[in-house]
This record gives C-alpha cells, structure tokens and sequence, in this order.
C-alpha cells in the first residue's frame, strides 16, 4: 500500500489543510493499492506563493545552470526506474514492457531533450537597434490527465524548468504515484525550493484552483475537451494563457500500394498501444475499397499477436485504467452495432479467463460511415473503426472529416503520394509508415484537439513571455 498523503510544497513534504483523501485503484486485480490527500483551495494557495517566491531568482538563473539541473533530473530519474515502471504497472494497469519501454522512457526523453535543445535555445534576437527577449512566463500552472503519468507530467515540467518557469503541478488522482517520484527525484536533484510543487487533488478544487487563480500566469492543460473548455473559461477571467492538449479521433491512410499486412500491423499496434488510452491512438482506419477483405483478414492474424491480460504477464494488452473507462468503452461498442457498423473482432464483455480487472477486447469494425458516433467521438479504448475509399481525395475529405486534429498516420510505398496525403491532413502530427519516435518534434493538435505545442523547443517557448525593446544600439 502506498499511503501518500502530503504534498510537496516549498521543497518539504507538508500534511494537507484538509482531511478528504481518495483511494487509489490498481486496474488489474480492482484492488485498493494507495491513498492520496486531496488537497485544498489553501494547499493550492501555499503552493502558488512558494512558487511565486521562487520565481524572481529561478528565473534570473542561467541557461548553463538549467541545463545542469535538467541533467541531474535525468540522472536522478534513471536511478528511480524500478519505482517508476511498477508505479505505473500498479496505477495505470501498463503492461511491465510497456511501462519500462514507453511511459518510463518518455518521461526521460522529455528531460534529455529538454538539456539538449536549452543548450542551443536563444533567448535573444537582434533586429537593428531592437533587442527582442524571450523572458520567463511566470508561474505555471500544469493539470495533467491518467493515461500517460510520466510522459505528460515530464515534457511539461521540463519545458518550465528550461525556461525558468516554476509549476504547481497537480496530476490525475486516478494516477497519482509516478507524479508523487517525480517530486522525490527533484528533491533529489536539488531542484530549488518552490521552483516545483505538487498538490494532489480534484479536478473541481484543485483544477478549477489553478485555471482560476489570480496569481497563476500561465496553465498548461492536458486532458479532455470538455474540461479543457472549463480550463479556458476560469483562465478567460484573468487572461491567463492557456496552452490544450486535448482529445483526437486520429485517421490512418492506407494507400493502395500498402501491403496489407504491413498496414494491419501498423493499424494494430497504433490501436492497442496503452490499451487504446492514447489521444493520439489511429482510430480511424481509412482503406481503399479493393483492399478490404484482405486489409480485415491480415488484422484479424495480427490482432491475436498482441494477448491481453495480466500486466505482469507476457502480455501486450492490459486492463483500461478504471471502471468508468470500461463502460464508456461497452456503451460505444454498443452503440457501433445499434449503428449498423459490423464486428469483425472483439465485442462487449471481458475476454475469456479475465473476470477480475477492467479488461476489454479489442475491438474491430468495419462498414462504417464516418457520420456514426463510433467514428466521430473519442472511445479512448482498443476499438477500430474501418472505412473504405475510392480516391485518394474521397480519403483526405473522410481524414479531415472531424472535430479533431491531433495526429495522422499515412501507410504506403509510393514516397510522393505518401508526403502528399501527409500535407494533406488537417492535423499538428502526421507519421508515415510508423516512424520512429522523434522527440524534438512538436506535439499538438489542430481545430479541438488544442492549442499550443510541447515537446523540445516548441514546448520551451510555451513559457515565455516576448518583449521588445526598442533603441538599443549595438
Ligand atoms: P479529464 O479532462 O477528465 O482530466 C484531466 C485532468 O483534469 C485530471 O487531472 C482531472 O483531475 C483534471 N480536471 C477535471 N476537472 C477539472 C476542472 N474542472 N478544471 C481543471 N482540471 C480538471 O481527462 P482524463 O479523463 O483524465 O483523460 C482522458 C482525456 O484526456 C481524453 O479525452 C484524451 O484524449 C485526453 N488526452 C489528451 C492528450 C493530448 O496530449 N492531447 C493526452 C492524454 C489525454
């Protein structure tokens, strides 16, 4: 049992004002596994001053001093991978590989980079007798959603730091472990007293505490639409600059020159990554008309390569991170059949063997229309949804055909009819044929998938302020 019931407020771990606290629920058995304080509108308050404090001389410190501390961050976070990989295993229900080869790997690429891309950052420009200077925002205020505890948490923290930001973080209570290490590895990492804060909490206090506190310069927001809505709304009073990662319905294009297996692979593995938790999941497969039959054959051989189960197991696939998540997932399956779209793989119901644990079968449909809500509206779970094409410009409309554009994937052979689709998409990310990961690239989506850009240098530049002064001679 994990019991972390104080937050960390002005460089000490401190006993919360209030004496509300949540259980926290391992996915896979259903068992309580930890505690959390939930802290209150005077924790956030304490926390916003110590950062507030802290801002005048973390933000005057140097490019050299940030890129050290962000050095001994990584080098402190590499010592705490065991802890990280079975926090995650424990609160998200991640797959042991996973949780080592994804969510810990990408909380440590975000430091690495953010080193490596503040070392040729420049905060200064000259145009004639003008000097432009890109100065620290202020304080920034990050709330970050359950799906990808390190990822969203690190690329965030990251980008303040390198700019000279400090945060109030309060992470997802449905996940809140790896957040509750991260601050043990600053402490650790001699990150100066109330540069970095956390105050664990609801979505109602604590989050509605940040967007809407006066002395809050800048919030960062991950999570759903609707509450990056709210965000906005509360940020509006004091406009406060808000930067939105929100939700995706991402499409993936595959050309008639793919080779079908290829792309059921590339199709699959987008799909069942993190269970189908990810914002940036390839949702929507888009397929030409002639390849159908042999597109569903091939993802029906590949989709059994990848066993759902006990994440400590052998297996690729483990448990949805709560209850609620599994029957948002049902009620969609659901309503794609009651919509005339036909299951060619998975359905409702747990899968054979596994009663305890909120696991789901990946799910494949196929005759889909992209008007059905099963194509339009994010399930956030393992659940395809096929639909054909007969042109490439039929395929580019269905692409774009959404409220969303966070990502798009482009699968194929030919290289001009690959970056063409590619430039195409209406959409922050696009990958072809499942590149690599790259992460100096930015991350962001068009239209409601959000506003402002992380990772690398485009994340860095989300914390800082632009002034002008004008008559400097050089
Ligand atoms: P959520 O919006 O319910 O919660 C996200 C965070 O916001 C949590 O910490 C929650 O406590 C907090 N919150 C809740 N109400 C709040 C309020 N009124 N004010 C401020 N904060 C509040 O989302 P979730 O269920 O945690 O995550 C799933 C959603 O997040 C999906 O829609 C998914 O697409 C999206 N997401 C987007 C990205 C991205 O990078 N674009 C990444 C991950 C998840």
């Amino acid at each position: 049992m994990r019991n972390y019931m104080k937050h960390y407020i002005n460089g000490e771990w401190v006993e919360s004002t209030g004496s509300e606290t949540m259980d926290v629920i391992n996915p896979a058995t259903e068992e309580v596994v930890g505690k959390i304080s939930l802290g209150t509108q005077e924790d956030l308050d304490r926390a916003v001053q110590a950062a507030r404090a802290a801002f005048p001389s973390f933000s005057a410190t140097s490019k050299e001093y940030r890129v050290e501390l962000l050095e001994t961050i990584a080098e402190e976070y590499k010592k705490r991978k065991k802890d990280i990989v079975a926090a995650i295993t424990e609160e998200l229900g991640s797959p042991v590989g996973m949780s080592d080869n994804v969510h810990y790997q990408m909380g440590l690429a975000h430091f690495e980079t953010a080193a490596q891309q503040l070392k040729e950052f420049e905060f200064t420009e000259r145009r004639g007798e003008t000097l432009i200077k890109k100065e620290p925002i202020g304080v920034s205020g990050l709330i970050t959603p359950w799906n990808f505890p390190t990822n969203q948490t690190s690329t965030k923290i990251a980008s303040a730091f390198a700019a000279g930001s400090p945060v109030v973080l309060k992470p997802a209570e449905l996940t809140p472990f790896a957040a509750v290490i991260l601050a043990e590895i600053f402490e650790a990492a001699g990150v100066p007293k109330g540069v970095f804060n956390l105050v664990n909490g609801t979505g109602e206090t604590i989050g509605n505490g940040i967007s809407s506190h006066p002395d809050i310069d800048f919030v960062s927001f991950t999570g759903s639409g609707a509450v990056g809505q709210k965000v906005s709304e509360n940020a509006a009073k004091t406009i406060k600059k808000v930067a939105l990662e929100l939700g995706g319905k991402s499409p993936m294009v595959i050309l008639d020159d793919a080779d079908p297996k290829k792309a059921a692979k590339a199709a699959v593995t987008n799909l069942v990554m993190n269970t189908g938790q990810a914002c940036n999941a390839a949702t929507r497969t888009l397929v030409p008309n002639a390849m159908h039959d042999e597109f569903i054959e091939a993802v029906k051989e590949v989709l059994p390569g990848y066993p759902v189960g006990d994440p400590h197991g052998p297996n690729m696939v483990g448990p949805l991170a709560a209850e609620k998540q599994w029957d948002r997932v049902q009620g969609y399956i659901d309503k794609g059949v009651e919509e005339g779209a036909k299951i060619v793989i998975g359905g409702t119901g747990k899968p054979d063997g596994l009663e305890k644990g909120y696991y789901v079968k990946p799910t494949v449909f196929t005759d889909v229309k992209n008007d059905m809500v099963i194509a339009q509206e994010e399930i956030f779970g393992p659940v395809m949804s096929v639909i054909t094409y007969d042109d490439l410009d039929e395929a580019v409309d269905i692409a774009n055909d959404t409220i969303y554009g966070l990502q798009g994937y482009v699968v194929g052979e030919d290289e001009e009819t690959l970056q063409n689709v590619a430039s195409r998409i209406q959409a922050g990310r696009i990958t072809i044929n499942n590149a690599k990961m790259d992460f100096t690239a930015p991350f962001g989506g068009y239209k409601q998938s959000g506003v402002g850009r992380e990772w690398g240098d485009f994340g860095i530049e989300e914390y800082l302020e632009v002034k002008a002064v004008l008559g400097m001679p050089s």
